[in-house]
């Protein structure tokens, strides 16, 4: 079997257990998965029930239908997946899906899910599951979710649905499933007073503990330089990314561009920039 085709089965099955699990109804959902340059998705207009390799598209770079599925119409959320691949070089695949319970929380007032509150949930998730604002289909959506593309690996739609990501099919369905999950024990939670959140002086061995295992997108390592910095284990003081030399003597800071100023030894760019989606992550903490 051509790598193509089994990237081909991967997305089907991917979709038809969308529909098994009952996270899809009508036409709803879509899966795509890097192929190459290109991209494979499952067609517009279709059942996920009903989605077998042969009716997986495959697309350009562009996410247009590839010549072997000249003809055919991508699924009108397609902007969305090509804007995680565009910011996640790491992604190989996006899932997309309106899990009932998930759904209910993107659709209600509040999210008692912006913080995982189990341990491996969070080490599994990371520290934030956002619920991205409304915006109209199209452009609008897609700038409402690009700035977290980086930050988290799955995200609720406001008044829509789910999204998730992750290296293949198979990760990407197990963060959409681990969503509605939370999802689920919060609503069951709910009427005997909500989910207690993890207690503060958990979250930073949990985080640290992702790390370790690399799980989840790379800023979770700006944990680990954090405590190399700061020697507080991430919940101490926290470096600081400064351009010029630091106006406190007791705060760490990292340089940018390899850290020759640095008083605690270079950063690599991509410390840097784990470190900065770091604190954005924290700043918007999901809503
Ligand atoms: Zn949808």
């Amino acid at each position: 079997m051509s790598a193509g085709r089994a990237l081909r089965r991967e997305v089907a099955a991917t979709a038809r257990f969308l529909h098994e699990r009952g996270w899809v109804a009508n036409h709803d959902g879509n899966v795509t998965a890097r192929d190459g340059r290109g991209f494979v998705a499952t067609p517009t207009a279709t059942s996920k029930r009903l989605i077998d390799d042969a009716a997986v598209l495959e697309l350009d770079a562009a996410g247009k239908p590839a010549a072997a599925s000249a003809g055919k119409r991508t699924f009108g959320e397609i902007g969305l997946h090509l804007a995680v691949y565009a910011r996640r070089p790491d992604v190989g695949a996006v899932v997309h899906a309106h899990p009932p319970h998930a759904t209910a929380i993107a659709c209600a007032a509040g999210n008692p899910i912006a913080r995982p509150f189990i341990a491996e949930a969070l080490v599994s998730l990371g520290p934030a599951i956002p619920k991205v604002a409304l915006a109209a289909p199209g452009e609008a959506s897609i700038q409402a979710l690009a700035p977290w593309c980086e930050l988290v690996d799955a995200a609720l739609l406001e008044s829509h649905g789910v999204m998730a990501w992750g290296a293949d099919c198979e990760q990407a369905l197990l963060r959409l499933e681990l969503v509605e999950h939370l999802a689920r024990i919060a609503i069951l939670a709910a009427p005997l007073g909500g989910v207690t959140p993890l207690p503060e002086t958990m979250i930073a061995p949990l985080l640290q503990a992702r790390a370790r295992a690399n799980i989840g997108r790379v800023a979770d390592r700006a944990v680990e330089l954090a405590a190399r910095l700061g020697g507080g284990g991430g919940g101490g003081v926290r470096p600081v990314v400064a351009c010029a030399p630091a106006p406190h003597s007791d705060v760490p800071t990292i340089a940018p561009g390899g850290g020759a100023s640095s008083r605690r030894g270079g950063a690599s760019a991509a410390d840097l920039a784990a470190i900065v989606r770091e604190e954005i992550v924290r700043a918007l903490g999901g809503r």
